[in-house]
């Protein structure tokens, strides 16, 4: 059985497709799906799709890239939503140092308050970090942030992997490592321990090696698997039975509330 820890199932890009796409993972085995809000217009939405698909567990914040239109008291906002909502974590939140994105300042005060959110409910965090690992050490450690999470689209070097992992967090793998040229992320992931990651698609975004200009799917996480398992000497089995046992001791709300 296959999670895919990180699909933007809400969007747009999925209306009318739903229904035969959960069919067609379970058919896959791709079994269970982490759907993170991006923005505060994007909760209620998600709220009512959550209600229809069992396989979903849902997390609720503010997406760094996207806070152009938000504001503060959207965080106050968000205590509230992770507690009448069922959710397994606070996300997806960070740090966007990436053309186009608000002033790092307005981003690390988001960033901080949802910290703090996410510890009051003792809720692990889905960080989104975009060339900002420094930064986001900085904010973790200023929040004193004990919860752990999952860092979202890892592609850093094995001392910030260990880094976050002294921290908690468990490390996102994806598409990136069927390119190729993707050499060093598949270097770092060889040298990962197995209790380490956890495995994500970022549906529609981040197809995979051979499907570019496509959209993405939760379909692509066997192939990751399959990835995953020659790069770290595993068989796909053993990769999906460890990242899901890794994804449990991350979210241990993910069985919460299942019938
Ligand atoms: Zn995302």
């Amino acid at each position: 059985m296959f999670i895919d820890s990180h699909c933007h199932l809400d969007f747009e890009a999925f209306d009318g497709q739903r229904d035969a796409l959960m069919l067609r993972c379970l058919a896959l085995d791709v079994m269970g799906f982490l759907v993170p809000a991006t923005t505060y217009e994007a909760w209620s939405t998600l709220a009512v799709l959550a209600q229809q698909y069992p396989s979903w567990r849902v997390a609720y914040g503010l997406h760094p890239y996207f806070l152009k239109e938000a504001l503060y008291r959207q965080v106050e906002r968000l205590g509230e939503q992770c507690e009448r909502e069922q959710v397994v974590a606070v996300g997806e939140i960070g740090l966007d140092n990436w053309p186009g994105a608000v002033d790092m300042a307005v981003q690390m005060a988001f960033f901080s308050r949802q910290l703090k959110v996410a510890s009051a409910l003792k809720l692990p965090v889905i960080l989104h970090a975009r060339k900002s690992y420094d930064l986001v050490f900085k904010c973790l450690r200023e929040a004193d942030f004990k919860e752990g999470g999952v860092v979202h689209a890892f592609n850093g070097s094995l001392e910030q992997a260990k880094r976050f992992r002294g921290l908690g967090f468990v490390m996102g793998i994806g598409g990136t490592i069927t390119y190729p040229r993707a050499q060093k992320a598949q270097r770092v992931l060889a040298s990962l321990d197995t209790n380490a990651f956890i495995l994500e698609t970022d549906s529609p975004d981040m197809p995979l090696h051979g499907f570019q200009g496509k959209h993405n799917t939760p379909l692509s996480i066997p192939s990751i698997a399959h990835h995953v398992a020659r790069i770290k000497g595993m068989t796909v089995e053993q990769v999906a039975a460890q990242t899901y046992d890794n994804l449990l001791s991350t979210f241990p709300k993910w069985h919460e509330g299942l019938l």
